[in-house]
């Protein structure tokens, strides 16, 4: 454990605890198996940049005979033609499997992630399990319409599985966003391919595991580990996969959807990258603001999508804001994620790492005040004390890029409107947050900025049944409630006429 304003080493922390790895192969058909080719990888613990284990390395071939796996279940396997309600007793199973293994799962991700691990066991596994019963209980609600055509002809809609779904899912809330693609999938009836991020595979194996005992039948969740330029490409541009969907980086996005139009068209869904702002109005209550731009943004070390990285305070109350925003960092202890003391665990890898201290750097160059932060902590792992800049203009690096880390810019602005275009000036639309007790400016506001959720007095307030996307290059598509159920789904329209009918 170490507060990162004193400057002591972290790695004095007591607990350097790995917990038992049991699955580190891929999950092909309901078996775990080798990769072909036989190759391994080693998966890194960030707080020491040390091999956890290795986990198998899957390949473009590896991919192949997953999906060749998923088409055979799709094509002839029990699990789209069963009922809804059979394929939601078998996902609430599931669920109870995880909730029995909840310590275990928020471990891995911890261990894997450099989350803190009571937080992994509070929110992370949670919602997960939120998740997975949500759609579990939606199963059995599927159903199209009774439509009412011209003369003589009677229709309806079937609601159909898509197909064989491949899923490619970022480090950042693993078991979150397991659950987030495979849970809605597995409700409409799909079979899965997915690829876990490289940096976090270990909650995935074990959650395959999970669902094997809970009687998913074989060849419908497939996890193959691999990286991305190699095995998430093989999933963008296979010709039997129905539709991708993809969290992650905006650059990677581009990809997936290129190679998806080059291949089979497949439909794809994107939750990409965010800058995004909160507005703090000068009504605000200083404490209750300070609380939510600082959780907003330093939550999970700043490695979220939603992260409120551009905070605007309205001049009256700037100063007040900002000098709450400075103690809170201050305040922060930075450390080993399993000690219960620590709020800030480490950057997920040497890669991201370095990347966060170089846009520091970039701050300082463009002339940006450094209140607080800005250093590592300690000499190993992937520590990075939490940061703030004020006096960011908005043409700065460190203001228009998503950094994926944890370093704020704060602003300064005066009116509403001026805070909208200054808010509304990014190429991203992911989230937004606003802090007032005027109502007028909080609808005003939520209506004139484009993202795909915004927050009025509080920040990552996330719900399954609330859809959450993005707009313009923060991708498209929904997670959560049933707009993401809604998209492994494929809307057929049968149409009959009826001779013979008494009514004409
Ligand atoms: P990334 O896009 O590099 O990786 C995400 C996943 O894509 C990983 O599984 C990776 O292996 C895979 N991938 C990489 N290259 C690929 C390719 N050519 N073809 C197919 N798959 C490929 O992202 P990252 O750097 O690991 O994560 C950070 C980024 O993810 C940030 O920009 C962040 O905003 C974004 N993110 C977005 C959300 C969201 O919900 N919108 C959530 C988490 C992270």
């Amino acid at each position: 454990m170490a507060n990162h304003s004193n400057g002591n080493s972290n790695h004095t922390a007591p607990s350097l605890k790995i917990p038992p790895i049991k699955f580190t192969k891929l999950f092909i058909n309901g078996n775990f198996v080798d990769s072909i080719s036989g190759k391994t990888f080693g998966t890194i613990d960030p707080r020491t940049g040390e091999v956890i284990t290795k986990v198998s390395l899957g390949d473009a071939e590896d991919i192949d005979l997953a999906v060749k796996a998923a088409r055979h279940a799709f094509d002839h396997g029990p699990w789209p033609r069963m009922s809804g309600s059979e394929r939601g007793r078998i996902m609430n199973k599931f669920a109870d499997l995880i909730e029995e293994n909840a310590e275990e799962l928020a471990a891995l991700d911890a261990v894997n992630g450099g989350k803190l691990f009571t937080l992994c066991k509070v929110i992370d596994i949670p919602t997960a399990l939120k998740t997975l019963r949500y759609n579990a209980g939606a199963a059995d609600k599927i159903h199209g319409t009774v439509l009412k055509l011209s003369k003589g002809l009677h229709g309806y809609t079937l609601r159909e599985p898509i197909g064989v779904v491949g899923s490619i899912i970022p480090w950042n809330f693993p078991t979150i966003m397991f659950f987030m693609k495979t849970a809605p999938a597995l409700a409409a009836g799909c079979t899965i391919v997915l690829k876990p991020a490289e940096q976090t595979p270990l909650s995935a194996l074990y959650c395959a595991h999970l669902a094997k005992l809970a009687g998913v039948p074989d060849g419908v969740l497939n996890v193959v580990n691999g990286y991305g330029q190699t095995a998430g490409a093989a999933i963008s541009s296979h010709m039997d996969i129905d539709k991708v969907t993809f969290t992650g980086s905006t650059e990677v996005g581009r990809k997936i959807m290129t190679a998806a139009a080059a291949s089979n068209l497949k439909p794809v869904s994107l939750e990409l990258g965010g800058k995004s702002p909160l507005l703090i109005f000068d009504d605000a209550d200083i404490d209750q603001a300070a609380d939510i731009a600082f959780r907003g943004m330093f939550f999970n070390k700043g490695e979220v999508c939603v992260a409120s990285s551009r905070v605007y305070v309205q001049e009256g109350i700037y100063e007040k804001v900002e000098k709450k925003l400075v103690e809170k960092a201050k305040a922060t202890v930075v450390g080993d994620p399993f000690d219960p003391k620590v709020h800030q665990g480490p950057q997920i890898n040497k890669a991201q790492f370095e990347r966060i201290l170089s846009y520091i750097e970039h701050g300082k160059r463009e002339g940006a005040t450094l209140l607080t932060g800005g250093k590592r902590v300690g000499e190993k792992g992937y520590y990075i004390e939490p940061t703030i800049f004020a006096d960011v203009k908005d043409d700065m690096i460190i203001v228009k890029e998503e950094i994926f880390g944890p370093v704020m810019s704060l602003m300064k602005f005066k009116t509403m409107e001026e805070a909208i275009k200054r808010a509304n000036n990014t190429t991203y639309g992911l989230a937004a947050g606003i802090v007032t007790k005027n109502l007028n400016v909080a609808n005003t506001v939520s209506r004139s900025i484009r993202a795909g959720i915004i927050w009025i007095n509080c920040y990552t307030a996330f719900d399954v049944d609330c859809p959450y996307g993005g707009y313009k290059m923060s991708g498209f598509g929904r997670d959560y409630g049933l707009d993401a159920l809604n998209q492994y789904l494929q809307v057929k329209s049968v149409v009959t006429p009826i001779i013979d009918s008494p009514w004409h």
